[in-house]
């Protein structure tokens, strides 16, 4: 345990704290959360916000939140906008320290310069494919460019007029002079500077033509705001090198330490933006947001609280061991949450029809349910009882052993908060479907089972006369396979979409008291799951429910 916080350590917080032990960067812990707006956060970004985050609070340090935009072809305001909502839902704040890299294009051009000015760095005329031949491979080593060694002010001299807008697209790069016979490919002259016209960037406008390469850019900007530990997933680890051969090289102030972990990969999703925006632009999916995305505003139109997203996060912890982590682990996060803070109501996704023929017609009897069955400061309702009533069709048969403990002809069954029924005839139509229990109620069966009585399934009912007709959406995995985007077999990752991820529910009815529902707030439909009124589609006159999470898990019995 550090002596901060009742955390357990991982090798981030050792780094840390080993850091702090030797007074590095005078105490201070100062992270970032780097997105490049080029797409919604999914749940990957989650893992990466409540590290950087949480570090933070839990050594009294900062993090920023930072736009990583070098690439104005794929960004966009919206993107900024949502992702700013997605980390402040997830419980975030970064205060006034919200920046962009785009915020330093005048010094990342004039550290440039610099570099040219030293005899770090060269304006190369090769095209895109020579570059890449002269580049090498892993295991050839790469051939110097013939524009290597343009003398400083020729180099200078052709930087400005690519700033200028004299060049085309393609036709020059400015490159770091470091080895191409470098064994680490990023170190053979990489890309500093690259030309694009016709692009309106979301921050700068058409101000500039030549944009920063992403790896130039990090480890200036973390520098630039004082970054001490600048945490990212594994892939960077090969970059390093170059992230501390530029900050060498530009003798910056501050020295960051760039730190990797491996990235969250969650099975039956996907966390790649780019695959993401295909689900979304193929239209295979309604929207970012749709509640079957593992996008983090997807997750919330799902219903997951964020408590229980930072709960997960917590839970699988931080390694630098590549994982998958199951499905079940954030589902059980869900429902921990929900089980606890969700209100209970009752609603029938099926219904079929019971009229209990002793109980008068026109009756209204106002019963007491509590709200949640162990927290009594969650209050209680009215549950409003009549003749006719709604049961689900899965809740009835007309024969049945003693494991079905539900309503079956001629037996009896509690009524959750009410009454204990019993079948006495089962009406159905010309085709054999069933349409309407008569049922007969006991009137000393309210609450208790009276002496000798013993009645051990519960169902859950609503009154016909006082209910409310609501679209129940019945969301599953989007995917049927726990790989879907590394599978060898096939190339494309549709080919693993779930056909019933989506099953529309449009005959369902809710208790009366969820007509006045908060969009957004889930409920544990007694016996159902955890359902969340959309936030979007929900209004008064027209509910519609989302399923967040089943009770329990399902699907581990599929599995079997
Ligand atoms: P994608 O592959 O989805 O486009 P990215 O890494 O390119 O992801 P960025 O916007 O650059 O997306 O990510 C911002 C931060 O989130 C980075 O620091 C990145 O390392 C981290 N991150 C992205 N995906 C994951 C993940 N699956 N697990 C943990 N951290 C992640
Ligand atoms: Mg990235």
């Amino acid at each position: 345990m550090s002596e901060e916080t009742t955390k357990p350590n991982n090798f981030i917080r050792n780094i840390i704290n080993a850091d702090l032990e030797v007074g590095k960067n005078d105490g201070r812990v100062h992270t970032r959360f780097p997105p490049e707006p080029n797409g919604y956060l999914h749940i990957g970004h989650a893992k990466s916000i409540c590290l950087n985050f949480g570090l933070a609070n839990d050594y009294n340090g900062l993090c920023n939140l930072r736009f990583d935009d070098t690439n104005p072809q794929k960004e966009n305001e919206e993107f900024v906008k949502a992702i700013e909502e997605d980390v402040r839902w997830l419980g975030f704040d970064w205060q006034d320290r919200l920046f962009f890299s785009s915020n330093y294009f005048e010094q990342l051009f004039d550290y440039a310069v610099q570099l040219i000015k030293q005899g770090d760095a060269y304006v190369c005329d090769l095209s895109a494919e020579q570059t890449r031949e002269y580049r090498g491979t892993l295991t050839e080593p790469g051939k110097n460019s013939p524009y290597r060694d343009r003398s400083i002010e020729e180099n200078l001299a052709l930087f400005k007029r690519m700033r200028a807008g004299e060049f085309a697209d393609g036709s020059k790069l400015l490159r770091a002079k470091i080895d191409m016979a470098s064994p680490n490919v990023n170190m053979r002259d990489p890309a500093l500077y690259r030309i694009r016209h016709d692009v309106v960037h979301h921050q700068t406008g058409t101000e500039w033509c030549i944009y920063p390469m992403y790896d130039y850019t990090h480890c200036i900007s973390d520098a630039i705001e004082g970054i001490t530990h600048s945490i990212c997933t594994l892939e960077f680890a090969d970059h390093r090198p170059l992230y501390n051969w530029f900050l060498a090289r530009l003798n910056t102030d501050s020295r960051p330490q760039q730190i990797e972990f491996s990235r969250l990969n969650l099975q039956y999703a996907i966390t790649s933006k780019r695959k993401l925006t295909k689900l979304v632009e193929d239209n295979i999916v309604d929207s970012w947001d749709d509640p079957r995305m593992s996008t983090l505003s997807g997750m919330r139109r799902r219903g997951y609280p964020a408590a229980a997203i930072r709960e997960f996060c917590e839970r699988i912890g931080v390694t630098k061991a590549d994982n998958s982590v199951e499905m079940e682990i954030l589902d059980a996060c869900i429902r921990e949450n929900l089980n606890e803070h969700a209100p209970r109501a009752m609603a029938v996704l099926d219904p079929v029809k019971v009229v209990i023929t002793n109980y008068p017609e026109g009756q209204t009897e106002e019963l007491i349910a509590p709200n949640h069955p162990q927290n009594e400061s969650m209050g209680t309702r009215i549950v409003p009882f009549t003749r006719e009533l709604y049961i689900d069709r899965a809740d009835f048969k007309e024969e049945a052993n003693n494991k079905f403990k539900r309503l079956v002809k001629d037996k009896e069954v509690r009524l959750r908060n009410a009454y204990v029924i019993r079948c006495d005839e089962v009406i159905k139509d010309e085709k054999g479907k069933i349409v309407e229990l008569l049922c007969s109620y006991d009137p000393a069966t309210l609450g208790a089972n009276p002496e000798g009585r013993k009645v051990k399934g519960v169902i859950h009912w609503v009154s016909v006369e006082h209910g409310i007709k609501a679209q129940v959406r019945i969301y599953d995995r989007l995917f049927n396979h726990p790989h879907p985007d590394s599978d060898k077999e096939v190339d494309d990752f549709t080919v693993h979409l779930n056909p019933q991820s989506l099953v529309t529910l449009t005959t369902s009815v809710v208790e009366k008291n969820l007509a006045t529902v908060q969009p957004g707030t889930v409920y544990q439909f007694e016996r159902e799951g955890y359902f969340c009124a959309d936030s979007e589609l929900c209004e008064a006159g027209n509910l519609v429910f989302n399923r967040t999470v089943t009770l329990r898990d399902t699907w581990a019995k599929i599995a079997k």
